[in-house]
């Protein structure tokens, strides 16, 4: 198939993780379920990556990534802060409540799909009786849902709130590469730096075949949750096809290049497009997503010539997600096709 703008996950995977891959299946027989020396090395490049001593885990996708990681940090009485547009929200099947035997999430509006401090202080202040589910966590998208990023000083306000509050901040980072390469900051300063206490920190999207690391940077947080892993059928036994890629993400920063280069495409088609008329803008163009408000036969005519991108946030809103190997040639080509269409409408 031609490359498309569905989503990230439409990619394949990058040469670099590829070849640990390979590695790890010449290597003859292994330890299994995380024994292994390619899933102990690459814990320990994390640990190198976010200069901490984190704890860190493996599961095969985000929705158990941050069902998981959220079951860690609730009882079944307490709830948990997002946003209304976030993914455990609003595609997760309601996988962070099931996990967490009942835990709600109280949902937050927020422009840009971010959550504020004061939005945080409002929801937490709303109620103090037991007969409401006790705010325990906060969770933050980054990059979000809508393509827009938290700046570490938004990251650290909302963490004060929090720690105010006695709430944990989960991150989901499904999209964290994006986030870090936006900001040019170090992943530290995003994260543990800032007041974050666990990341799910997504590989696929940025160029894994499968697989997203759960990383505790408190490490009290993260006990039993190699049994939670495995409760919920998330334990790989031969666990080091699913880490040894890793490797070849964080070995020469290819995880920062792959996600440079998503960005700096989505940039390109923002460009390209942001001018057109019929054609509006929806939100600030930060990691690696266009938004686009398109009336609905222009829409059809792009899908008419065999484009696949998703419409969501209303009627007429489409996302158009570039990953670590879009070309340049792909976004002029599409950015052509909306161009003509805009300008005969
Ligand atoms: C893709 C994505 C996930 C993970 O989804 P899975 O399909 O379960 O791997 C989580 N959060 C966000 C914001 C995402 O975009």
């Amino acid at each position: 198939m031609m490359q498309q703008f569905a989503s990230d996950n439409y990619a394949g995977i990058c040469p670099a993780a590829f070849n640990y891959f390979q590695q790890a299946n010449q290597s003859g027989h292994e330890l299994a379920y995380g024994e292994d020396i390619w899933t102990q090395k690459v814990c320990d490049s994390l640990r190198d990556l976010f200069q901490t001593d984190c704890e860190v885990f493996f599961v095969f996708n985000g929705t158990a990534a941050n069902s998981l990681a959220l079951s860690a940090l609730c009882q079944s009485y307490h709830s948990v802060i997002c946003h209304e547009l976030a993914h455990i929200e609003t595609d997760e099947c309601g996988g962070p409540e099931f996990f967490s035997n009942g835990s709600k999430l109280l949902v937050g509006k927020g422009e840009h799909g971010k959550l504020t401090p004061n939005i945080i202080e409002a929801m937490v202040t709303k109620r103090s009786d037991l007969h409401f589910p006790k705010p325990k966590v906060v969770s933050l998208t980054q990059s979000t849902e809508v393509g827009t990023v938290y700046s570490v000083e938004e990251i650290r306000a909302i963490a004060a709130i929090a720690k105010r509050r006695h709430l944990t901040v989960q991150m989901d980072g499904a999209r964290f590469a994006n986030a870090v390469a936006s900001l040019n900051v170090h992943p530290s300063e995003l994260t543990w730096r800032a007041g974050v206490d666990v990341l799910c920190f997504g590989g696929t999207k940025n160029g894994l075949p499968v697989g997203e690391a759960v990383v505790f940077f408190d490490r009290h947080l993260a006990e039993d949750f190699a049994y939670r892993v495995k409760q919920a059928g998330q334990l790989a036994s031969k666990m080091r096809y699913l880490s040894a890629p890793w490797l070849g993400l964080l070995e020469n920063n290819i995880w920062l290049k792959n996600a440079q280069h998503a960005n700096a495409m989505a940039e390109l088609l923002y460009q390209r497009i942001k001018d057109l008329p019929k054609l509006r803008i929806m939100f600030p163009r930060q990691a690696n997503a266009v938004f686009a408000e398109l009336p609905l036969p222009i829409i059809k005519g792009l899908h008419a010539k065999g484009w696949r991108f998703h419409q969501f946030i209303g009627a007429g809103g489409c996302r158009f997600m570039c990953a670590w190997d879009t070309q340049i040639e792909t976004v002029e080509a599409f950015a052509n096709d909306i161009k003509s269409l805009c300008e005969a409408a």
